[in-house]
């Protein structure tokens, strides 16, 4: 599915576009037409300040228009650090050595209640590849502890590729969307990326989602590792990914990831020559929400405060919040750090301070799990964010949600405050009887209902 000369090909061509083929282009984006191989390339070699601006201005409305001013929150949970790939860019690789730990299911409980106390309600479950330390029974029966155990109400599963009976029974377990980066679809540096291991079979990983649909998984998350390979022909590589999805299961990818690399134990940044400028990054960024407005795309704390600021303007729907990349790392204010980071974050703010940002920008940070929970996955997903009712949908449980956050973990002034805000965004909605269900319901979490959504 992916050709390399073919990228390759696509991108020359696309070089020095003129500034009409240009504003074409642009003009298609704002329609939500679809946009093919070439006009991508032509977009990823746009120099003029100007027309960039626009490719800016253009992702921000798209998302605008498509989710409204949600951005939905979440945190990464590692339960294990086991690895037996040794994977370059990796902190947890098999050569890199320190006392390797998993959580027992009393420790994970733990997690999962300090997550709670911070007022998340999704959570993206991280391992490392480890069949005799972390076989597949063993995830399954985290999930379960956490959901148990919890007011945790979508869990989000990054494991590597594995079978078509692993996925089927992450599937009945209740995961929300199967996570896998492809790290890099050049396929001489996937494989020089990880040597001599499991991980290391491109064919094998590539075609994960294939395996995960047929296990009935429908909700899918892409990413790419930025910094591995050259960034365009990433994009692309994930624009050709997505529309091979679609063409043969009928769906895409649910969320697209964009990781950028960051300094990890036993690499060193300086060996990695397609690196990426903050300015690089936007402008990917930003072709990904023209290119393929409806998937969400998710940024991580690996981002610091100022890119996260600007990127959320600019077409991120969603983002994690008070992560931690250490194995129990969400631990309590006396205990001490028990294992190693798997690589360097750049945002530690809280998620207190996240979720008011964001609210003084006019977002609303949103802990709803509500569409997987309703059966909204997959194509009928795409088919509500195609035709703008996601948005009826979005925005009203954004606010129940943020009101229930307020309600349980703002302090005195940031209710005050919230609620007010929370009102005021009420009023915007168009739609009279959503508006008025939204009022009452919002009132129903006020005097102690909770996950009420629609
Ligand atoms: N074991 C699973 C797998 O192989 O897909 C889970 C992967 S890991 C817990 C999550 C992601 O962290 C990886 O897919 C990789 O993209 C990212 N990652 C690893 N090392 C990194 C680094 N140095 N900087 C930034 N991201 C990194």
């Amino acid at each position: 599915m992916i050709d390399r000369e073919y990228i390759h090909k696509v991108l020359q061509a696309g070089k020095n576009p003129s500034m009409d083929e240009i504003k074409r282009i642009l003009l298609k984006a704002k329609k939500r037409e679809k946009l093919n191989h070439l006009d991508i390339a032509i977009l990823l070699n746009a120099h003029e300040k100007e027309q960039i601006e626009e490719i800016y201005e253009i992702a921000g409305q798209l998302k605008d228009e498509i989710y409204g001013k949600r951005i939905v929150i979440f945190a990464p949970l590692y339960i294990s650090n086991y690895c037996i790939n040794n994977c370059k860019y990796c902190g947890y690789k098999r050569d890199n050595k320190f006392p390797r730990l998993k959580l027992t299911q009393e420790e994970i409980k733990h997690q999962a209640i300090n997550l709670e106390k911070l007022g998340h309600k999704r959570l993206a479950l991280e391992v490392g590849e480890s069949p005799t330390e972390t076989p597949i029974d063993y995830v399954l029966e985290s999930i379960k502890t956490i959901y148990d155990n919890s007011s945790i109400r979508r869990i989000n599963v990054n494991i590597a590729a594995t079978t078509v009976e692993d996925y089927k029974k992450l599937h009945e377990v209740g995961i929300g969307t199967y996570i896998l980066f492809q790290e890099t679809y050049d396929r001489p540096t996937f494989e020089a990326m990880h040597p001599k291991s499991l991980k290391g079979n491109y064919d094998y990983h590539l075609s994960a989602f294939d395996r995960a649909f047929e296990a009935g998984i429908e909700d899918l998350g892409a990413g790419v590792l930025f910094g591995l390979y050259k960034y365009k022909n990433e994009v692309l590589g994930l624009i050709i990914h997505n529309e091979y999805l679609e063409k043969k299961h009928g769906v895409g990818f649910h969320t697209i990831s964009v990781p950028r690399l960051k300094k990890a134990e036993g690499m060193d940044l300086e060996d990695y020559p397609h690196i990426i400028t903050d300015e690089q990054f936007k402008r990917l960024v930003t072709i990904l929400r023209l290119a393929v407005p409806y998937i969400g795309i998710i940024l991580s704390t690996r981002e610091t405060e100022e890119i996260r600021k600007d990127l959320i303007d600019h077409g991120i729907s969603q983002v994690s919040a008070g992560s931690k990349t250490d194995v129990g790392g969400y631990h309590d204010e006396d205990e001490e750090n028990i294992a190693p980071d798997q690589f360097e974050l750049s945002d530690e703010r809280s998620v207190l301070d996240i979720t008011k940002d964001l609210m003084n920008h006019g977002y609303i940070p949103s802990y709803c799990t509500a569409c997987y929970r309703k059966g909204r996955v997959g194509d009928r997903f795409m088919q509500l964010a195609k035709s703008g009712e996601i948005g009826l949908i979005c925005e009203p449980n954004a606010l129940m949600t943020l009101t229930e956050y307020l309600m349980d973990y703002g302090d005195q002034e940031l209710t005050k405050k919230g609620l007010k805000f929370v009102f005021s965004h009420a009023e915007t909605i168009k739609n009279q009887s959503v508006k008025e269900k939204l009022k009452t319901n919002i009132f129903r979490i006020i005097k102690g209902e909770r996950d009420l959504f629609f």
